[in-house]
């Protein structure tokens, strides 16, 4: 196989990839704010991780994915107040549904999927390490804020030497203005509404809760130690979001907060990115309504380049939905068939070939894609010529399950009995791992998604047994 390469938008340039320990890649993706359900743009950047995921995967590393849940933010608190409820109880049927959408469109599950709640004292020893490093201050309006010019690489990033960075002055905001580089807010003071809400912590600076930031840093390290392998997210994030959480890991720790930042560009829906405020969001529940199927919008959306912009539309989701229903036709020809030829067993070395150097060469899934399409039209060839060769057959069969491993592009048809086995073993695996962290509502949620598959499962003290029962 070819050398893996990757963008790194910290060199702005692509770059040969391995993992820093050989074996594991260590992946902190940022997750969805939890205060509505994920659109189809956070889906395609989810995808665009996915896919990154599957492909450190097919080279043969194992992954270490998080993907963190923000439950508690300025957009959270605002609602729930709006609402009179608490913020739990705003997001708890939030996380619910990103899993189900998840689920729906085959994103394959990470290793954890930590709350923000659930990581106040890890947040709060952040600060903490900072205040002590003399980065951190107290200011008069209650919030703990985070001095950019005592932090001289700041801006790195985002190449912020070309703008203004006005130190002194102060942002508490969690999203905040490109134009400018202030300092940013790492604990801020409860307000009465935080309190209402059941956002407010005790902290040495006293009742208050964490900057969005602050929230990413803390669970990353404390989950996956202090240098990452890759930080992925959408473009948007990359100021301030990024920016800050860099400043906050690197000042705190004096070592590099992640080796590879990888950004995934924007869904635009006519011309404008899709966002919830400007109010032209899709989510996975018009896809169901309108029968488009999770490999249709796999097949759309691995089209285009993670770094292009992509453009939603009717007539380009019906175009996937034809091309996923040849991919269907072709792989069910494959089960059926006993034999093949000469011509089908090269142009399965070729679909391996150019489908392994497309996605090694920064995730490149239309070049893949297009392998793909070669090799149906190719294969179809070669089978219509009616060979007796079973070899052959096997080797075209391999290379298709092997791509579609990382695209994961044919339809839904119930899954044969191997797949089953595999999946339901990984769903046990992250109710163990659940359970495991006493995180017993996740561990219910695991097995109610198994039941509805019709999976009945039974815990004894020689491990989890599970049963198809329908
Ligand atoms: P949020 O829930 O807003 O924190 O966003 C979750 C993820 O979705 C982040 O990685 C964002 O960068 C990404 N994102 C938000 N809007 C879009 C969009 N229109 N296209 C692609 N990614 C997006
Ligand atoms: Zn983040």
């Amino acid at each position: 196989m070819p050398e893996f390469r990757l963008y790194n938008s910290l060199s702005r340039s692509i770059e040969p990839f391995v993992p820093g320990d050989g074996t594991t890649v260590k992946l902190y993706t940022c997750g969805p704010t939890v205060y509505n359900p994920a659109h189809l743009g956070n889906f395609r950047t989810f995808l665009f991780e996915d896919l990154l995921r599957r492909v450190l995967r097919m080279r043969g590393w194992a992954v270490e994915q998080v993907m963190n849940l923000t439950d508690v933010d300025d957009k959270i608190i605002k609602r729930a107040s709006e609402r009179s409820i608490s913020i739990t109880d705003l997001t708890d049927p939030v996380v619910e549904t990103f899993h189900a959408d998840r689920e729906y469109l085959r994103i394959q599950r990470a290793e954890h999927y930590p709350r923000a709640t659930a990581f106040i004292p890890e947040m709060i020893e952040l600060v903490k390490r900072l205040e002590a490093n003399g980065i951190a201050y107290k200011a008069d309006d209650g919030t703990v804020y985070f001095a950019i010019d005592k932090f001289p690489t700041y801006g790195r990033l985002s190449r912020l030497d070309t703008r203004e960075i006005r130190a002194g002055a102060r942002v508490a905001q969690d999203e905040y203005a490109k134009e400018n580089a202030q300092d940013f807010a790492l604990w801020k003071a409860a307000k009465p509404e935080d309190e209402a809400c059941g956002a407010a912590w005790d902290s040495p600076w006293g009742r208050g809760r964490p900057g969005w930031h602050l929230e990413c840093s803390a669970m990353a390290m404390a989950i996956l130690g202090e240098t990452l392998d890759i930080h992925a997210g959408g473009v948007d994030l990359v100021f301030p979001h990024h920016e800050d959480e860099i400043a906050q890991s690197e000042a705190a720790t004096g070592k590099p907060f992640a080796r590879f930042w990888c950004h995934g560009e924007f869904l635009l829906t006519d011309g404008a990115k899709m966002a919830k405020r400007v109010g032209n969001v899709s989510t996975v529940e018009d896809l169901r309504t309108n029968g488009v199927s999770a490999a249709a919008l796999r097949h759309f959306v691995f089209s285009t380049h993670y770094r292009k912009q992509l453009n939603l539309s009717g007539g380009a989701l019906e175009a996937s939905m034809e091309a996923v229903r040849r991919v269907g036709d072709f792989s069910d020809r494959l089960s059926r068939e006993r034999a093949g030829n000469a011509g089908l067993a090269e142009a399965a070395d070729t679909l391996i070939v150019e489908a392994t150097t497309a996605l090694s060469d920064d995730l490149n899934a239309p070049r893949a894609l297009g392998a793909l399409f070669d090799f149906i039209h190719a294969a179809n060839k070669a089978l219509d010529a009616k060979g007796t060769d079973a070899g052959a057959l096997n080797r075209a069969r391999d290379a298709f399950r092997q791509v579609n491993a990382v695209l994961d592009l044919v339809p839904d048809r119930g899954t044969d009995d191997s797949e089953l086995a595999t999946w339901v073993e990984e769903q046990l695996a992250a109710r163990a791992a659940a359970r495991a962290k006493r995180d017993f509502g996740e561990a219910d949620r695991v097995r109610k998604v198994l039941e509805d598959k019709g999976i009945a499962i039974e815990d004894s003290p020689s491990g989890t047994r599970w049963k198809k029962v329908h």
